[in-house]
């Protein structure tokens, strides 16, 4: 068993008791914990260094207040950063989903193979149609699994969505359209569009979203992540974000043991909020984000 953070510098500032202040020499080990902790949790290096930057920077020259030992205070400072890094600072509207002045609000979904794209969108249908009380139509942009239409359908028609059929011989971009032209003539509040996921990053499939995305001009463009993926999640958030305009993150799997620093590396990567949390399998699984909660658990 890891300590948690607390534990740990706890260990380390044992013979530090009594400091004023937070200073360089007194941080520097505790710094080092920091950053291991980070790493534990599968935060990408880039994203932990830059972290730890802040943090010092944060860090140095703050009071240590009545009982508390060096290692509370800078815990604390810790635990504020991450916060604020995972989107405290960005107040509660972050993760709220725009809507397009002029219906349908189109929402397109990104993200590789895997890593609950499709599971999500019947998610957010149904969120958005118990919740917002919206008429909600989605469709499949994946022609290259046929049973990735099907799932789609299954996912809609449980959630008493409505469902736009679309076909593995069609491309992206005119099932996007024949979409869009069917949610328009029937009202349709938003539209989702689900789309394929390759298993690594891949040129040809950036593209076409990027084709689509140009093509129906989304007013939310959410990057699903597996909130299980470690390291990784740097590269492929990188990749998505250069060739798209995201506007939101979601992150799936929460409910699985990783400690999610995948969320760090992401929010460093795209600086876009993360807007929801996926916790279950089952389609009533989907939680708005929570900054605070998430810091805590990468922490540990
Ligand atoms: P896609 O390929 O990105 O469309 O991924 P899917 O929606 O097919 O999901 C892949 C797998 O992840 C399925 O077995 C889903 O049930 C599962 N999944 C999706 N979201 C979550 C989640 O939040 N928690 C858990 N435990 N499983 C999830």
């Amino acid at each position: 068993m890891l300590d948690n953070l607390t534990q740990r510098l706890a260990k380390v500032v044992k013979t530090m008791r009594g400091e004023a202040r937070l200073t360089e020499a007194n941080t520097a080990e505790m710094l080092r914990e920091v950053r291991m902790a980070l790493l534990e949790a599968d935060v990408a290096l880039p994203a932990v260094r830059e972290f730890i930057a802040k943090v010092k920077e944060k860090a140095l020259g703050e009071e240590v207040i009545g009982s508390l030992s060096p290692g509370q205070a800078l815990v604390g400072v810790v635990q504020r950063e991450l916060a604020a890094l995972m989107g405290a600072d960005l107040g509660p509207e972050a993760s709220q989903l725009s809507f397009a002045q002029q219906p349908p609000a189109i929402i397109l979904m990104a993200g590789l193979q895997g890593v609950g794209k499709t599971t999500t969108t019947g998610k957010l249908a149904k969120y958005l149609k118990e919740q917002k009380k919206k008429k909600v139509l989605t469709v499949s942009a994946d022609v290259y699994r046929p049973a990735a239409i099907a799932q789609l359908e299954s996912v809609t028609k449980q959630v008493g969505a409505d469902f736009f059929p679309s076909s593995a011989t069609d491309k992206p971009v005119d099932i996007a359209l024949a979409a869009l032209d069917w949610a328009k003539k029937h009202y349709h509040d938003v539209l989702i569009i689900d789309t394929a996921g390759r298993l690594g990053i891949d040129e040809a499939m950036m593209q076409e979203i990027a084709a689509v995305h140009a093509a129906v001009n989304p007013v939310e463009t959410l990057f699903v992540v597996d909130a299980m993926l470690g390291q990784d999640a740097i590269n492929t958030a990188k990749a998505f974000n250069d060739a798209l305009p995201l506007t939101g993150i979601v992150l799936t799997k929460l409910d699985g043991d990783s400690r999610g620093g995948a969320a760090l590396s992401v929010r460093h990567v795209t600086g876009k909020p993360i807007k929801f949390a996926g916790v279950s399998e089952k389609l009533d699984g989907l939680e708005a984000f929570d900054p605070s909660r998430m810091a805590n658990r990468v922490l540990g």
